[in-house]
């Protein structure tokens, strides 16, 4: 799996076409969310008919494609519904069952494999995988410890005081900040671990970052591979906040060893499909600062929603063609942007009052692409939805997302 030389290659499935039985070109995701829908969209651009495996029945991809199998993710008549219905699958959510993807691929192409997504999924792997191929990415993670056992919860308290403080992040589901505890000494530690529940954790230095950003790497079944330039991101209270997706956004030479690594992880995994490695920029008192990869997720990310409307090819595009083995080409950005995500959040006032958001000013608002990702219920710190800003220049870009965000009350852009 960590070796191109056993890249496999994959008959293109073209859209439009038909097989023997008459059944037309049909791709298949694992999930209903907003990224399924997303990819749906892209497809059915494309010609190609959908089918979404996902027991919601009001879900994001759901509600917008072909075929909608409610069952279970791991449920065995819906998977091989999906199997039946589709010429190659992928997901949209790296919690999916690594089980369910290694059946499907039984008998379908899926990109990404189980054997990576079950990488992605669990935090100790993750980060015993950027170490292995620190050499040739040229990156490491924070400092970290393992902690699965009382004995080594022990061992960290006694020997691993550089840890401090440090975040204890729990090894599998974590995401928008959850499953995460900031520990400040050896007791807090133990008390934290025992607040997760005693299950699979590490515990990660916390470091001084002055940015964060991700990049997007599409990887065909042949090893060929684009990517796009980096995005600086910005969190607010663990969840992205906004991404500036510019030329500027960040030291050149940064932005570069940030693409050729995240190029070099892709590789090393031996991954197809569309995979993005987000990264923390770290003071360590050099003229740029330092890079530190954080981790990746297997499937396009929210971090790259701008492609959709800044990029003569989308990261969902691209995912699309890696599943399907069409040809990959390299993207190319024709406008500045900065996406700002629209959180459950927007649809209350002050008082906790539900209302619907004043659209009018902000759609009237020059290179405005709203995007609602048709969620039926709005709640505090959900992704409803999100707004990109293309316009003829960066200065432009801003002046226009800062009055967006004052519209609307959205944070995270304090620093532009
Ligand atoms: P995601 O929604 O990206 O999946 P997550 O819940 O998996 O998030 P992380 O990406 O590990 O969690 O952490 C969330 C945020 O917390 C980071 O984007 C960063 O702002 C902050 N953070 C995490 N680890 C560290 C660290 N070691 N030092 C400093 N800040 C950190
Ligand atoms: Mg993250």
């Amino acid at each position: 799996m960590n070796d191109s030389m056993h890249d496999t290659a994959m008959t293109p499935v073209f859209p439009g076409s038909e097989d023997a039985a008459g059944q037309r070109a049909t791709l298949g995701v694992m999930g209903g969310g907003q990224l399924g829908r997303m990819f749906v969209h892209a497809a059915q651009r494309l010609g190609y008919f959908t089918a979404v495996l996902e027991p919601d029945p009001q879900s994001p991809a759901g509600l917008v494609s072909h075929h909608h199998i409610q069952t279970d993710y791991d449920d065995p008549a819906g998977l091989a519904q999906l199997a039946q219905l589709c010429q190659a699958i992928t997901t949209e959510f790296e919690n999916v069952p690594a089980q369910a993807l290694q059946t499907l691929a039984l008998t379908r192409p899926v990109a990404p494999s189980a054997a990576v997504v079950g990488i992605a999924q669990n935090r100790i792997e993750e980060k015993a995988h950027f170490m292995a191929c620190a050499d040739v990415s040229g990156v490491t993670c924070a400092p970290y410890a393992v902690i699965e056992t009382p004995a080594q919860l022990q061992a960290v308290q006694d020997e691993r005081a550089d840890l401090l403080p440090g975040i204890l992040k729990t090894a599998r589901l974590g995401y928008d900040g959850k499953g995460q505890v900031r520990v400040g000494t050896a007791d807090e530690l133990a008390a934290a671990w025992a607040e997760l529940g005693g299950v699979a954790c590490v515990m990660e230095k916390m470091l001084p970052l002055t940015a964060e950003c991700s990049v997007l790497v599409a990887r065909g079944w042949d090893g060929q591979v684009v990517s796009f330039a980096p995005q600086r991101n910005v969190h607010v209270d663990g969840i992205l906040a906004v991404t500036h997706a510019y030329e500027g956004n960040m030291p050149p030479a940064l932005a570069t060893r940030a693409r050729e690594a995240a190029v070099s992880i892709a590789h090393h995994l031996g991954y197809v499909g569309v995979l993005c490695v987000e990264f923390f920029v770290v003071d360590d008192g050099s003229e740029h600062g330092g890079l530190v990869v954080n981790e990746m997720a297997p499937r396009p990310h929210n971090s790259g929603h701008y492609t959709l409307d800044a990029c003569d090819a989308s990261q969902f595009d691209l995912q699309v063609h890696a599943m399907a083995g069409l040809p990959l080409p390299q993207p190319r950005q024709h406008s500045p942007a900065i996406m700002l995500n629209l959180l459950g959040d927007v649809w209350f006032d002050a008082s906790g009052q539900r209302r619907e958001p004043d659209w009018s000013p902000v759609l009237s608002l020059p290179g405005m692409h709203l995007h609602l990702y048709g969620k039926l219920q709005a709640r505090a710190g959900r992704k409803m939805g999100h707004l990109t800003i293309t316009g003829p220049d960066v200065e432009n870009v801003k002046t226009v997302a800062r009055r967006a965000a004052g519209l609307l009350g959205l944070p995270g852009l304090d620093d532009i």
